[in-house]
């Protein structure tokens, strides 16, 4: 997965595009992620097990990957990543833009 819990992204499509936000949960096998106060829908439900109130609730909806891109913390621009192997063998994220390691 590209992209991870607490990373920062930006929205590159549909009604929220330009807009930034961390990643508060990343869904690995749908290759969703939500990301806080961003893509926001409204559920009409009623109380019942699921809803303690009933009424409108404004959700943040999953967002497919290929709609948003990762706001590097070292250059600060949105960008693409690549993958490399450390020594260790541990695999860590690089940004295409200035080549340095993410996590
Ligand atoms: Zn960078």
């Amino acid at each position: 997965m590209k992209i991870r819990k607490n990373d920062t992204v930006i929205i590159i499509a549909g009604k929220d595009r330009g807009k930034r936000g961390k990643v508060r949960r990343a869904i690995p096998n749908e290759d969703r992620v939500i990301v806080e106060g961003l893509n926001m829908i409204k559920r009409h439900s009623r109380a019942g097990k699921a809803a303690r109130q009933a009424g409108i609730i404004d959700l943040e909806a999953p967002i497919h990957i290929s709609n948003v891109m990762l706001l590097c913390d070292k250059c600060g621009r949105p960008t693409r990543i690549s993958f490399r192997s450390l020594a260790d063998g541990k695999r860590v994220r690089i940004c295409n833009s200035c080549r340095e390691v993410i996590d």
